[in-house]
């Protein structure tokens, strides 16, 4: 066990209820009434309030069962779009407290905050509870933080005192702290585990550490003693600072008719240019290579790829490749059912989002007034605003598209 206080420290940063705070965030009319989020097909729960929560509904429960027992609550279609701007912005605000942040999920991140305490003047708890003010203060939302030595620690510490809440565990306090964490409160160990481990004695978190090696090993394999080392302090998970990038973004779509005209081909195009750069653009992402086709009425196409002189996300860039390539690959009196743009060769705009002392990109007006486009459209619905190009592009609801993996929001 650890003899010292803080040979790392690490910060695990869990917002509260995410999907249901964000609908609150722009909903005041909702505050203090039970909130639940509904999947894309509006068939089960997806995250709901502690309210609610309390109220016995659980997460991907069917609508139908949620109403019967809770039909005074608000039942909300998800909207990923705008969960997605509001995660960034949340990223953004604990990217200046340290350089160094693991994207862990939509609405949770690992940062590193070791030998920041001289930087910022302050503690690990207070670094903790600054992060949670500014949260709250711009965004609207609450998230919880536990500070630790390790990612299972600060994981399991966030946890412990949710909603808006921060838990400190130093070294030489991990056994303290875990006495009073149950083994199925462990990340990775689920009910079965849970049984498992029941019939070795081991009910707690803090007996887990102490179980034998050997013993964990044969129960649990390697991930059982990589969580053991984690939960004794000793360092198995480093951060996972890259994030994992997209072989390719890509936009496409029929046209829904069949047409000869280049001008509804290029505002389809310019339609599909905008979302790739938005999509580039929010994630904080730039391609290096664009491709633009052309689907023809006989179902073969004609198609076109081009290597972009420099990295980018700007849409105007983007757009001038795109238009430049219909020229190339639009036939007069040819015949046309669909067409799409897919940039690739993507790579993270890292010093953009994660500099800590916010320097902005070059074209950052322009990725601000494609955020802000993203903003309005995620509020008011899609298509709302749009490049003038793209108007004779038919206005048409598309499904949502799950832009993150599923979590349990709570
Ligand atoms: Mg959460």
């Amino acid at each position: 066990m650890l003899v010292t206080d803080w040979p790392h420290a690490i910060a695990h940063v869990d917002a509260d209820c995410f999907y249901a705070s964000c609908e609150l965030a722009r909903r005041p009319d909702l505050r203090n009434r039970p909130v639940c989020v509904l999947s894309s097909q509006d068939a089960c729960v997806v995250a709901k309030t502690y309210d609610a929560k309390a109220a016995g509904i659980s997460t991907g429960m069917p609508v139908w069962e949620a109403k019967k027992r809770l039909p005074q609550a608000e039942y909300i279609p998800a909207d990923f779009g705008y969960y997605g701007q509001m995660s960034d912005k949340l990223f953004a605000i604990l990217a200046r407290f340290s350089p160094e942040i693991e994207v862990y999920s939509i609405d949770e991140g690992f940062i590193d905050l070791h030998g920041l305490r001289s930087l910022w003047r302050k503690g690990y708890g207070e670094i903790a509870n600054a992060m949670r003010e500014a949260v709250r203060r711009e965004t609207g939302i609450t998230v919880s933080v536990g500070v630790s030595v390790t990612k299972t620690l600060a994981k399991i510490a966030s946890e412990f005192n949710k909603p808006d809440g921060t838990t400190i565990v130093p070294g030489r306090r991990i056994a303290e702290f875990l006495a009073r964490v149950k083994a199925r409160d462990i990340p990775g160990i689920g009910a079965n585990r849970e049984a498992l481990l029941d019939k070795f004695g081991i009910a707690t978190a803090l007996q887990f550490i102490e179980a034998d090696e050997a013993l964990i090993s044969k129960l649990m394999g390697r991930s059982g003693t990589d969580l053991r080392h984690e939960l004794r302090g000793e360092r198995v998970f480093a951060l996972e600072l890259e994030p994992r990038l997209p072989k390719s973004i890509a936009r496409t779509a029929s046209l829904g008719e069949i047409i000869a005209s280049r001008e509804t081909l290029a505002a389809h195009l310019t339609h599909h240019t905008t979302r790739v750069a938005t999509e580039l653009v929010t994630k904080r992402y730039m391609a290096a290579k664009l491709a633009v086709f052309l689907r023809l009425k006989s179902f073969d196409s004609a198609s076109v790829e081009i290597r972009l002189d420099y990295q980018t996300s700007s849409y105007f860039a983007l757009s001038r490749v795109v238009q430049a390539a219909l020229e190339r690959l639009y036939q007069p009196g040819q015949l046309y059912r669909g067409c799409g743009v897919i940039a690739s060769e993507i790579r993270f705009a890292a010093s953009v989002t994660f500099d800590l002392f916010g320097v902005m990109e070059q074209d950052g007006r322009q990725g601000t007034l494609l955020e802000t486009m993203d903003e309005i459209n995620g509020k008011y619905g899609s298509g709302t605003v749009r490049m003038l190009a793209s108007l004779p592009v038919k206005r048409h609801e598309k499904a949502r598209r799950f832009n993150y993996p599923l979590f349990e929001a709570d």
